[in-house]
């Protein structure tokens, strides 16, 4: 399966920045085999997608209806005008500041995909959850709850991302990763049939470029969200590179 490397720039970026989107989607052109994007914040997606057409632009969340009286909302219609192919949804920053449910990363993945944009959908325990040997029931409860019915390869990527894991430095151990992919691999099939083989599994958390070679390595990481190491060319760059040779 193709890899795919997501950045997530989460609130960070102005427009001076697009110099930072320009270097990234100039090197990753070197690395055809690898699948590369970059999540910025809604600001930046329009002129990010208009001048530099070969990155593939997304947002980092979306409502779940059309339009209406939303105030402060971006729908994934919107997104998609403005030049995104895809979507992160149910990141736990979101989970735990919007406090969206799985019922509610759920409608908007299902509005993302009807908008024809990609979706990255993200779960993962927090260090309580953990070390109360919850991890696996946490991950797979919001799996069950957050995936739309219907789901395929060709559109949606599932993205573990343990929340101490997040802008930490610190990342499970590759027995826990491996672990936890295989169970949100057998949850996928079981769920989906052989498609849910189809269906990319990202790892997110610290990624950076001296560790991601070997958890791309791992059965079922079938590539990464990045969230620090995707503002620079330099930092994401290994990452991409490492993804090109797993
Ligand atoms: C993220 O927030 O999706 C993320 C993976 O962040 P970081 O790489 O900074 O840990």
């Amino acid at each position: 399966m193709r890899k795919l490397i997501a950045g997530n720039w989460k609130m960070n970026g102005l427009l001076a920045q697009l110099d930072d989107v320009a270097a990234i989607a100039d090197a990753v052109q070197d690395y055809p085999d690898v699948d590369t994007a970059l999540c910025l914040p809604a600001t930046l997606i329009r002129p990010a997608a208009a001048r530099y057409p070969v990155m593939a632009i997304g947002g980092q969340d979306c409502h779940m209806v059309r339009a209406g009286a939303h105030t402060g909302c971006i729908s994934a219609e919107m997104l998609s005008d403005a030049g995104a192919r895809l979507t992160i949804v149910g990141h736990s920053e979101r989970r735990a500041a919007q406090g969206e449910s799985d019922a509610d990363v759920r409608a908007k993945a299902v509005a993302a995909q009807a908008a024809g944009l990609s979706v990255i959908v993200c779960v993962g325990e927090t260090e309580a959850e953990r070390d109360a040997g919850q991890a696996e029931a946490i991950v797979l409860g919001q799996l069950a709850g957050s995936l739309p019915n219907e789901a395929a390869g060709e559109w949606l990527s599932v993205a573990y991302e343990p929340v101490w894991a997040i802008g930490t430095g610190r990342i499970p151990s590759v027995e826990d990763v491996e672990a936890t992919h295989a169970a949100i691999r057998s949850a996928l099939v079981a769920r989906f049939g052989d498609g849910g083989n189809a269906i990319r599994i990202l790892y997110g958390g610290s990624m950076n470029g001296e560790n991601a070679a070997s958890l791309l390595a791992i059965d079922n990481v079938d590539g990464g969200l990045i969230g620090g190491a995707s503002l620079k060319a330099d930092k994401f760059l290994p990452i991409v590179q490492a993804a090109a040779t797993a």
